[in-house]
């Protein structure tokens, strides 16, 4: 993969443990996708992921995944969503675009596996995706 040079290169760090419970969350919900919110900090581009939360009146269905953005509370962890594309395309469709929260985005394709997982910008760019053991 190819990546766009820019000044201000933005990398997403993901701690083991955190994509693991991901995956299972993910597996345990197919065929239906599932969304989560991504906690952590951001520093000089590098957004680090070491938590996760279940956000509060979840919809889920075969092809759609979401919460309305005003019940979150405002909260300077919240880094970014992951959700799952049980169809097996990584891509971010239009409608996770408009319902882009955050720093990142990161879709997580069946068979939910290690490779499954990549992260995106609010205009639907790459971002590059590492997994880490401690942050
Ligand atoms: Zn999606």
């Amino acid at each position: 993969m190819i990546f766009k040079k820019k000044k201000f290169e933005r990398k997403v760090l993901l701690q083991q443990d955190v994509l693991d419970s991901i995956l299972s969350y993910c597996q345990m919900n197919h065929p239906n996708e599932c969304i989560l919110i991504l906690k952590g900090k951001s520093k000089n581009g590098a957004i680090k992921i070491d938590g996760l939360v279940i956000p509060p009146f979840t919809e889920t269905g075969p092809t759609f995944a979401g919460f309305p953005h005003s019940f979150l509370p405002f909260d300077m962890n919240y880094l970014g969503i992951v959700h799952s594309h049980p169809s097996g395309s990584a891509e971010p469709s239009v409608t996770d675009l408009h319902n882009f929260f955050g720093l990142a985005s990161l879709i997580v394709k069946s068979p939910y596996d290690d490779d499954s997982i990549f992260a995106w910008d609010s205009s639907g760019n790459p971002i590059p995706l590492s997994i880490v053991q401690n942050i």
